[in-house]
């Protein structure tokens, strides 16, 4: 397993979104997201979180309460802060794996991260979309980039 852990003169900000997402915690926050989420063809719903740093550079995950359907609401993040945390990053899942399913991030999505002025932190990255197939990241600008496989990136 690779430990993304930043040695002090390693130390970037912000950090490379591949580089969140192989993190242990990370990695295994989202994969049991996903798993929670109940993906399949019908009755899954979106689960979702902040990825938070420390004051020791310790990387964790806060997740959201589930949402319904394709919606999720994402709790207070004033300052780009949780709990009085940096907020990393952002991510939720898309478990409808249907063929007719808009897997990538839509435009509601996209717009969210984009206008979202509290989404603009210095460390801040983007929002990780985990789908059936891939792993999208929508940068602050709002636009869509494909990371890799879910499995490949969370196993
Ligand atoms: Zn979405």
């Amino acid at each position: 397993m690779q430990i993304s852990e930043y040695p002090e003169h390693e130390k970037k900000s912000p950090r490379r979104p591949l580089d969140i997402l192989r993190h242990p915690t990370v990695r295994s926050a989202l994969a049991l997201a996903w798993v929670e989420s109940k993906p399949g063809l019908t009755g899954g719903h979106e689960e979702g979180g902040f990825i938070v740093v420390d004051g020791e550079d310790k990387l964790s995950v806060q997740r959201w309460q589930a949402g319904e359907g394709n919606q999720i609401r994402v709790p207070e993040h004033l300052g780009c802060e949780a709990d009085g945390l940096p907020v990393v990053a952002t991510f939720h899942t898309h478990p409808n794996t249907g063929p007719d399913y808009l897997q990538e991030p839509g435009e509601t999505d996209k717009r969210g991260v984009r206008d979202d002025a509290e989404l603009k932190g210095s460390q801040y990255v983007g929002e990780f979309v985990v789908a059936h197939e891939t792993v999208y990241l929508i940068t602050p600008s709002g636009t869509v980039r494909e990371l890799d496989g879910r499995s490949e990136l969370l196993g």
